[in-house]
């Protein structure tokens, strides 16, 4: 049996799922990809775009994609014509209108160098209402060429009319066994870390929340020591939880944090990792540390907390990580979180 999109390690079942449709023509003129950031929604549809480009579509002794062809390599390089990318503008928090009329103007044209014509609107959830209902005409009938994949971290912002109109796919939470894997193999920082390390490895793994974005950018974390705002929000709440100031106060910390998932998954991993060096700390005074940078202050603060406390505390954030990969409402979630610490700092049950 012809195999398809072999280069694709996470996601299997989807991968299969849509190799069979492909064979047997059964695609949708548009999907929408949702998962969390870092979950591989971005190779998947750059994937599934050079699948239909693809020179070898018809040649049944290639894979499909071919990876080798020219039309392969230009959609994974970004340079294929038939590809268009959709992207938040830098200066912008939202996907408007204009973005969309731009489509709607493209889209009757007809492919350049193939038969098929693929537009990836990334990050599809930052779309206005405006722009979503705009897009709409172009999704009710768009020309027999043209696929369109939305990705999205979450299915909330989008409307029901755009849902009804294009099937979810949704990408799949590794184990962090395959997390793990996915980084021994790519990256010698993970190598490096595991041998040196093994304890703050696993860390990075839990702290990931099932995704390899996330593994990456802890990874990274843990080298570099950049003044960026995810390391300072946890530095805020890790304090916090070292002399807690007023319940308002407390509060407040914990409520100011981002509002956008993706960097508040930063963020909530971030603590995880404080709170495992407060753990290693109090074991061996020499152990390797994952996010603080100043040893002799930190040993200095971990006397204001216990073992106990530090477990506890590293549990409610494991499981605020958990809560907000399920997409759990964002100030609900914080607030339980911000909830359950000040009970287990103020010693009530929790
Ligand atoms: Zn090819």
């Amino acid at each position: 049996m012809r195999e398809y999109f072999p280069t694709i390690y996470r996601n299997r079942s989807l991968a299969d799922k849509l190799g069979k449709d492909i064979a047997q023509n059964t695609l949708s003129h548009a999907y929408i990809i949702e998962g969390p950031p870092g979950s591989g929604k971005k190779t998947f549809a750059t994937q599934i775009a050079a699948a239909l480009l693809c020179q070898n579509r018809y040649n049944e002794k290639r894979p499909l994609p071919c990876m080798v062809c020219e039309r392969c390599r230009k959609a994974t390089e970004g340079t294929s014509p038939d590809l268009i990318r959709i992207r938040r503008e830098d200066n912008r928090a939202t996907i408007g209108v204009d973005a969309i009329r731009y489509i709607r103007q493209d889209l009757y044209l007809s492919s350049n160098e193939s038969d098929n014509k693929i537009y990836i609107i990334e990050e599809a959830h930052l779309m206005t209402p405006q722009a979503q209902n705009a897009f709409l005409k172009a999704l009710e009938e768009p020309p027999f060429f043209v696929l369109f994949l939305l990705l999205s971290e979450s299915g909330e912002n989008l409307l029901d009319t755009v849902k009804s109109r294009a099937p979810t796919l949704y990408t799949e939470r590794l184990r962090p066994d395959e997390i793990a894997d996915y980084l021994l193999t790519h990256h010698k920082q993970a190598k490096k870390l595991k041998t040196t390390s093994p304890a703050a490895f696993d860390a990075v793994l839990t702290a990931a929340g099932g995704t390899i974005g996330n593994a990456l950018n802890l990874l990274l974390s843990t080298r570099s020591k950049p003044a960026f705002t995810a390391r300072t929000q946890a530095d805020e709440i890790l304090n916090k939880f070292f002399s807690r100031g007023s319940r308002s106060d407390f509060f407040v910390s914990f409520l100011s944090i981002v509002q956008k998932r993706k960097e508040l998954s930063e963020v909530l991993s971030l603590i995880y990792l404080g709170l495992r060096d407060i753990l290693v700390i109090k074991k061996f005074e020499d152990a390797e540390l994952c996010f603080f940078t100043d040893r002799e202050l930190l040993i200095e603060k971990t006397i204001q907390i216990t073992t106990a406390v530090a477990l506890r505390l590293s549990d409610a954030t494991a499981d605020a990580i958990s809560a907000l990969a399920k997409s759990a409402n964002i100030n609900t979630l914080m607030l339980n979180y911000a909830n359950r610490c000040y009970k287990i700092l103020t010693g009530r049950k929790a």
